[in-house]
């Protein structure tokens, strides 16, 4: 496996980064994940354009233009010959001394690496998900800003912790308020009277790019969707539950907190999106050739 480290493909046991580097000590820094569909990198531009949004709000200047950075992930794919597989893009804030302050830090840091991904087994997508609802909040927007896809991922890893001690690999978490906002690595979305709903981006949560795009998709699929505060009361009285996210894709939702939701089985509505977003995964992003 091929590495893009800095400008260069390295060995894989030789892409290291520093102990001094501000992402590893602070976690300061930020990150992209994304896949690719038979030579397509799925969605690029949105992807691109999130992490330099988010590099921003942290004022991280990336050393690239997003040209340069897209030509590197082309490269990296092709180095590793993947056709089908996952790019996990990193911007660090790069190496500094021992102080939080990160004009101390003069070069970021810039890797990306290329490999294949299976998050859930095929039978979770034909027989749905188990989740839960867990005791650690989202953390506030004014705090961390959800919508910053940052390094700092331990709120997502503490919710993720209660899920697996619970026996199920994805929770739900709620704000201080009690209201829905997203799981530890994906949106959420309910059927609510026939018409999708997810929550708004403003109850602090990730602006998500398969989110958007089951949004987009929704009319194309004879569907109704909006935004909307949920409690878990909807979550409960929910005729179906997904979940979306890059690396899951749409993954249904059949019993949460040990309640069996809508029939039980995966819904009607959740597969027709399904087999809309298998298309759009052909057609939806920038070509390459291995
Ligand atoms: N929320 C969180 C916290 C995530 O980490 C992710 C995965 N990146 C998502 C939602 C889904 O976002 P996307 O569809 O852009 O992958």
């Amino acid at each position: 496996m091929l590495i893009y480290l800095n400008g260069k493909l390295v060995k894989r046991q030789d892409a290291r980064v520093s102990v001094f580097d501000h992402g590893l000590l602070y976690g300061d820094g930020v990150f992209e994940g994304i896949r690719t569909y038979g030579g397509l990198i799925f969605k690029c531009k949105e992807h691109v354009d999130r992490l330099y949004k988010s590099a921003h709000a942290i004022t991280l200047k990336i050393p690239l233009t997003k040209q340069a950075l897209q030509q590197a992930m082309v490269t990296t794919l092709k180095a590793n010959e993947i056709t089908d597989g996952y790019l996990r893009v990193v911007v660090t804030r790069g190496v500094g001394d021992l102080g939080l302050d990160p004009r101390n830090c003069p070069k970021p840091t810039v890797f990306i690496i290329a490999d294949k991904i299976h998050l859930y087994p095929k039978e979770v997508y034909a027989k749905g998900l188990k989740i839960v609802t867990v005791a650690t909040r989202r953390n506030i927007a004014e705090a961390i800003n959800p919508r910053i896809k940052s390094l700092n991922y331990l709120n997502n890893i503490l919710g993720k912790i209660e899920a697996t001690n619970a026996g199920v690999p994805e929770a739900v978490m709620l704000d201080q308020n009690g209201f829905v906002t997203e799981g530890t690595g994906d949106n959420i979305f309910i059927v609510k009277d026939k018409a999708l709903v997810t929550p708004p981006i403003s109850v602090g949560i990730l602006n998500g790019i398969t989110r958007a795009a089951v949004l987009g998709l929704a009319p194309k699929a004879g569907f109704k969707a909006r935004e909307e505060m949920l409690t878990r009361f909807d979550l409960y009285t929910a005729e179906e539950m997904f979940l979306t996210g890059t690396a899951a894709e749409i993954v249904p939702v059949v019993m949460m907190d040990n309640r069996v939701l809508g029939t039980g089985s995966v819904g009607a509505k959740t597969l027709k999106l399904t087999q809309e977003f298998r298309k759009l995964t052909k057609k939806d992003g920038v070509r390459y050739v291995v």
